[in-house]
């Protein structure tokens, strides 16, 4: 007993707040509300500036069994094989209107990270001055690649990642569209302003606090994405070892029919009209989930 000392006490105290507030977690994603307009100022990796934005792809639905949302990092993302997605080519080849339905259902989808600074935050005023994540999607993603690489290059270019007053906020305007679901289509860049109190110094120390944007999600292992769908689907999905030797033998003939039947293309279906309203309106269903779930982690620890 001797031995455990205060300061170890202290430093375990030390180590449970350091990952409450841990690099980084959900509670870090900027919440955006339809009907209100967000400024952000992006900020560069400027240690590893292909760290800028993080891309990755992931699949999300409403289990068989507990009606409650699952979801998991799609493994294409770093380029390996994905349990899913070999599923959902599997059904979608199928061709009957049930299985596309349920290929549909286990779609993967496609999103982006990126480090902001808020500049305002009409819904939570105490994210102004903070460092938070940006996810979007499809959206935000053209009026970025916009700005970066197309026809606004000209106008923005770098100065969407310039911190500077020769810099330019992003101005995320969330609407609700006919359908119902939130749209960002009307956010834009501004024309460059300072930002209030932002010198060097506080430059410097935002460029040394970024959240790590590979590490806000939990890796699961192509073991654990099967059992993910034998346990919240109906799907008749085999063993691990067996769909990994099955994912091989038809590795090609998969690729081929990815590039086909990407459901993302299936424009004439009805129900996928609006197939980026959808998404986002998941996304948000998802972050609050998430966000529940770290709130009782969070219970537990007080
Ligand atoms: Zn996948």
């Amino acid at each position: 007993m001797s031995s455990f000392t205060k300061s170890m006490f202290e430093s375990i105290k030390q180590s449970l707040e350091t990952q409450k507030s841990g690099n980084s977690s959900f509670r870090d994603i900027l919440k955006t509300e339809p009907g209100n307009s967000y400024i952000v100022r992006m900020i560069p990796n400027t240690s590893n500036p292909e760290q800028t934005f993080h891309h990755y792809y992931h699949h999300g639905w409403n289990s068989s069994s507990t009606g409650q949302y699952v979801n998991c990092i799609c493994p294409t993302t770093w380029g390996d094989k994905c349990p899913i997605c070999s599923e959902r080519i599997k059904l979608y080849k199928e061709n009957t209107e049930e299985n596309k339905k349920k290929a549909y259902d286990l779609k993967r989808k496609e999103n982006w990270l990126v480090n902001v600074y808020v500049v305002e935050d009409p819904k939570n005023s105490d994210n102004t001055g903070t460092i938070k994540i940006v996810r979007y999607g499809k959206q935000l993603q053209k009026i970025i690649d916009e700005a970066m690489t197309g026809e606004d290059s000209d106008e923005f270019g770098p100065a969407i990642f310039d911190l500077t007053k020769s810099g330019c906020n992003l101005r995320i305007k969330v609407e609700m569209n006919e359908g119902g679901f939130p749209s960002y289509t009307s956010s834009k860049f501004l024309s460059a302003k300072a930002i209030e109190g932002m010198d060097a110094d506080k430059i410097k120390e935002l460029y040394d606090n970024l959240f790590e944007l590979d590490k806000l999600f939990e890796i699961q292992t192509e073991a654990d994405i099967v059992n993910l769908l034998k346990e919240h689907t109906d799907l008749n999905v085999k063993s691990v070892s067996v769909a990994s030797a099955v994912a091989k033998a038809t590795e090609t003939k998969e690729e081929e029919a990815e590039e086909v039947n990407e459901p993302e293309e299936e424009e004439s279906e009805e129900e996928v009209n609006e197939p980026e309203e959808k998404e986002e309106k998941e996304e948000s269903e998802e972050v609050e989930e998430i966000d529940d779930k770290i709130s009782d982690l969070l219970a537990d620890l007080d």
